[in-house]
């Protein structure tokens, strides 16, 4: 379930990044960014299962929202550990957040156990985590995350990328952020023209196009997309 499809920029029906995924053994959060957490108690979401968070960088408006996490999970007093997943430097950001803020964003009673993703998947039962480098600050990732026989990409931020379509190939579900219209103006992020080009490569079954801003956010980038199964994500959407 989607509970943010948004920007940097606030946005009255687009939260900050990020999704909520439900898995058998437990619930994960990816990406949090501010008003994920307003999104997910909208949705009846269930903190109590929830077993880790991966990010897909620390940029505010994808990460913003693990410090009230945190701290509603101290408060609840939380007993099982919380697994955090990032990219490169995620171990130091999060020891001197959680510095910085001393003691509400450390549990009392469990430890928050960070992995930075690297080369090699990242696995537990039959989750899998693979992570690859995208163009783009704050040690970002493009994610494709496998369970249950089904399997979700995120492009996460990103330029335009060579490791995209390996991430997206064939997926279940693309997450893409089409942040710009002309790419040329754009090194940070991707435009249409740029998505329509992975997906000629990736043919992932379904795509949502999602960290949606202002100018893009219409039937227009829709039409770029030719043949390929597309849709504008919005906030609160499910799939699966
Ligand atoms: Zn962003
Ligand atoms: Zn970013």
């Amino acid at each position: 379930m989607l509970l943010g499809t948004g920007t940097a920029t606030p946005h009255p029906l687009r939260a900050g990044s990020g999704a909520w995924l439900i898995l058998e053994r437990g619930h994960w959060l990816v990406d949090a960014g501010p008003g994920t957490l307003l999104r997910g108690a909208q949705a009846g979401v269930d903190l109590e299962r929830i077993e880790g968070v991966i990010l897909t960088h620390r940029h505010p408006d994808h990460a913003a929202d693990l410090l009230p996490l945190l701290f509603a999970l101290r408060a609840r007093r939380r007993t099982a550990p919380l697994q955090l997943l990032g990219g490169p430097g995620t171990a130091q950001w999060l020891a001197e957040v959680q510095r910085a803020w001393t003691p509400w964003l450390s549990l009392r009673d469990a430890p928050v156990l960070v992995e930075e993703l690297g080369a090699t998947p990242w696995r537990r039962g039959d989750l899998s985590v693979l992570a690859r480098p995208a163009v783009h600050p704050g040690g970002a990732l493009h994610l494709r995350v496998a369970a249950e026989g089904r399997a979700i990409a995120w492009s996460g931020d990103t330029g335009p990328s060579p490791h995209l379509a390996e991430v997206a190939a064939k997926a279940d579900l693309f997450l893409c952020e089409c942040a710009c219209i002309e790419q040329r103006e754009c090194p940070k992020h991707l435009a249409p023209a740029t998505v329509r080009a992975v997906l000629d490569e990736a043919q992932p079954q379904l795509t949502w196009l999602t960290h949606l801003y202002p100018e893009v956010d219409g039937p227009e980038a829709l039409r770029a997309m030719g043949p390929h199964r597309v849709a504008l994500a919005t906030d609160l959407a499910r799939w699966g």
